[in-house]
């Protein structure tokens, strides 16, 4: 554990969580890169109250990712976030309740893995890996050698990505424990591939922008709280394929 000054290690050295936990082709002590990280989100910024913990915790497992990415590939590090996807409960609220040992109180780990992904999707939604890198350190700046709460990250992140309306997506994210569903269904017609689809959120105001790729082509749908379609330049359903790989979303066929 990182505790500035009292660190216990138990790894043994070996790969992963004690030989696990991470794709089989990658090869790194798990427990030296998440604690390390913790120097950065966690013992720097730190959270006033057990409520905000996913600052310590979303950030830092968000960062193994990004190491992966830098270390190997950005498709390896979306490989390690799907190795994450099976810890996600959607069980409870990310931010908690202040005042009441919040994060000793609840059973789930979706500070954790569930906040990785809430960060992966926001990239998506930001879709400029140089903003967002940017965003990631100008973050850190701001809050460093700082003991701040989870509005400081959300008024700060609304401020940088001015020309996107974060509310639903914070408050789908990060107070409700529910994740949002796309329902969509693939139809062949004369004129092309018709792709039906529609979000289906807590937060009506939400919106999302999913990637589609339709042959060597990728377009983007925002998908909204209303049946919405597109007709593709796609003879076949088949040659259609949503990139449901950087979203935190569930992917549902419509009946
Ligand atoms: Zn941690």
């Amino acid at each position: 554990m990182e505790h500035q000054s009292a660190i216990a290690y138990g790894n043994l050295y070996r790969r992963g969580y004690l030989g696990d936990r991470i794709p089989k082709d990658m090869n790194f002590d798990y427990i030296i890169l998440h604690e390390s990280g913790h120097e950065y989100f966690g013992n720097s910024v730190s959270a006033s109250d057990l409520a905000d913990m996913w600052i310590h915790e979303s950030f830092t497992t968000y960062m193994e990712a990004l190491y992966v990415e830098c270390q190997m590939s950005y498709s390896a590090s979306l490989r390690y976030l799907e190795y994450q996807r099976p810890y996600i409960r959607n069980e409870e609220p990310i931010i908690g309740v202040r005042g009441m040992n919040w994060y000793k109180r609840v059973k789930t780990s979706d500070q954790y893995y569930k906040g990785s992904w809430i960060l992966h999707t926001l990239r998506s939604i930001v879709d400029n890996d140089e903003r967002w890198k940017a965003y990631l350190k100008g973050l850190y700046d701001a809050f460093e050698m700082k003991i701040i709460i989870s509005e400081d990250v959300l008024e700060f992140t609304q401020n940088y990505f001015k020309e996107i309306d974060l509310g639903p997506f914070f408050r789908q994210y990060l107070y409700r424990p529910e994740i949002p569903i796309v329902q969509y269904k693939m139809s062949e017609t004369q004129d092309g591939v018709k792709l039906q689809y529609q979000l289906i959120s807590q937060e009506p105001g939400l919106k999302i922008p999913v990637k589609v790729r339709v042959g060597d082509q990728t377009i983007k749908i925002i998908v909204e709280n209303k049946p919405q379609s597109i007709l593709l330049e796609s003879e076949k359903s088949s040659d259609v394929q949503i990139l449901k790989n950087l979203y935190l979303i569930d992917f549902v066929i419509q009946p």
